[in-house]
């Protein structure tokens, strides 16, 4: 086997994510959706599929699978059906799923949209394949003692849409972008908590090789990653995995791969699951789903409890994009910091209400982009897990405003008020942390510096303004950072000019 000459591969990427949507109950009975609930307290016959109950649809969450679409730029088709998707696994009490994708006979939801990220050489448009709905099916527990599973129905209907993308994305980090404004979009139009942790928001990625210009390689999929870190991680394994394969003159299986986050590589699982004959066809007990384009559309199709298309358009808040534009267009924040702020719903509201209270944008940003996101990085945190609000970075903004500290003293609060909540005005006060602005107080330290270093003194008497900074830089040194800048600018132009 001889291996083929190395040229650079393409990396090609497409992602399917399954959301929970934020409805109250179920997607076909009027169970509740609560998580964490005890097993199995949030069934009924319909979800637990009995002989004789009929599914009724949750007309919510129609809406939020159109409020979706269309945030997505999709095209809502105006009639779609829901398939019985047939095999047999114990967390399926009916032996099998409902689900509308077959498009082949019928269209899905919604399909043909996009949505803008930032990528690596610009912006970008990944294609999103199509939009669905479907139930989820129950859980299965492995207690680590026992030689026997248990199952949890509670999640058994639990409303879900699926978002497939086009195989547009070409790296694990413009993967994670993506993922990471997806999640910012369905937080901001109110259709998902966004919380991977607790399964709101699934992943699987479909990942292969190319060399560019031929067709696409063989693909496997990759499930099992609950955070978007583990996302870019699993995809970076398997690119590399690949990549050896192809290097080495072997082939890709087609295969799905799951994702161990502690050792940190992707392992085929054990059942082909590929080879399943799903054998879909209608299912009988429901009607199919009219979504009417306008309100006089709906009141001719005779259609209520859906709101049309047009109207859930009009409802649309400001989305992550058209805030993007805003934060560039008015406050002047780099195109790298408002993607940043943007691609997080939690972020974005924070940011807005440090302004609101303390209105300089370009200062907020560079506080919340730096030194906060920084630490969130490190704590591997979310800024919702903190403990501090909005009026916390207000507050050190303003004392830093008005001079009560330097930039170097917020500095160095802030890790105290990121782990504890403290106050910044309280810190500085029992740390005695002011600025120091005392004329007085200075004049003794700038004479000390001036005495200590001649040669630094004459190259200012040169003419030479480096020399200048150097002289404030000792003062800032001596008094560890609390000294105000522009006075002790002002004294030593005071004590050179005298002399
Ligand atoms: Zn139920």
């Amino acid at each position: 086997m001889s291996a083929r000459p190395a040229v650079e591969l393409e990396t090609v990427i497409g992602l399917e994510i399954h959301v929970q949507l934020l409805t109250q109950s179920k997607m076909f009975c009027a169970c509740p959706t609560t998580f964490g609930a005890p097993p199995n307290t949030q069934v009924c016959p319909v979800c637990l599929g009995l002989p004789g109950a009929l599914p009724v649809l949750n007309g919510r969450a129609v809406e939020l699978g159109v409020r979706t679409a269309v945030a997505l730029n999709c095209t809502v088709h105006p009639e779609s059906r829901f398939h019985r998707k047939n095999y047999y696994y114990p967390d399926l009490p009916k032996n099998y799923q409902i689900t509308q994708y077959q498009y082949l006979v019928h269209p899905p939801l919604a399909s043909g949209g996009w949505m803008e990220i930032a990528a690596e050489g610009g912006r970008r448009r990944v294609g999103i394949r199509r939009v669905h709905l479907e139930e989820d099916t129950g859980r299965l527990v492995h207690p680590a003692h026992g030689r026997y599973s248990l199952v949890d129905y509670n999640r058994s209907g639990v409303p879900l849409m699926e978002i497939v993308t086009d195989p547009d994305l070409h790296t694990p980090t413009e993967a994670r972008r993506f993922l990471a404004a997806l999640r910012a979009l369905l937080q901001a139009i109110g259709v998902s908590s966004g919380r991977m942790e607790e399964g709101s928001l699934r992943v699987d990625a479909n990942i292969s090789l190319r060399r560019p210009g031929e067709a696409l390689g063989t693909r496997t999929e990759v499930k099992n990653m609950n955070s978007l870190r583990s996302v870019e991680r699993a995809l970076l394994y398997e690119v590399a995995r690949q990549r050896e394969l192809l290097a080495a003159g072997r082939i890709v299986e087609q295969e799905t791969r799951h994702w161990d986050e502690d050792r940190g590589v992707t392992f085929a699982s054990r059942t082909k699951e590929e080879a399943q004959d799903y054998r879909y066809f209608p299912e009988p007990d429901l009607v199919p789903v009219v979504v009417p384009r306008t309100a006089a559309e709906a009141v001719a199709l005779g259609v209520t409890g859906i709101t049309p298309v047009e109207e859930v358009r009009r409802s649309l808040p400001e989305l992550p994009e058209q805030r993007r534009g805003r934060y560039l267009r008015d406050y002047g924040l780099s195109a790298q910091d408002a993607d940043l702020i943007v691609s997080s719903a939690g972020m974005a509201a924070f940011f807005e209400e440090v302004v609101r209270r303390f209105p300089q944008p370009r200062t907020v940003s560079h506080w919340l982009v730096g030194e906060i996101t920084a630490y969130l990085n490190a704590q591997g945190k979310e800024l919702e897990d903190l403990p501090i609000g909005p009026d916390h970075l207000a507050e050190l903004l303003d004392l830093i405003e008005t001079g009560t500290i330097s930039g170097r003293t917020a500095k160095e609060l802030l890790p105290d008020m990121l782990t504890t909540g403290s106050r910044p005005g309280e810190l500085v006060r029992s740390r005695g942390l002011g600025q120091i602005s005392d004329r007085e107080a200075l004049r003794a330290v700038v004479e000390e510096v001036l005495r200590e270093h001649p040669a630094p003194v004459a190259d200012v008497r040169a003419g030479k303004a480096r020399a200048m900074a150097f002289l404030v830089g000792q003062v800032m040194k001596k008094t560890r950072g609390r000294a105000n800048p522009e006075m002790v600018t002002a004294l030593l132009r005071e004590h050179l000019e005298q002399q």
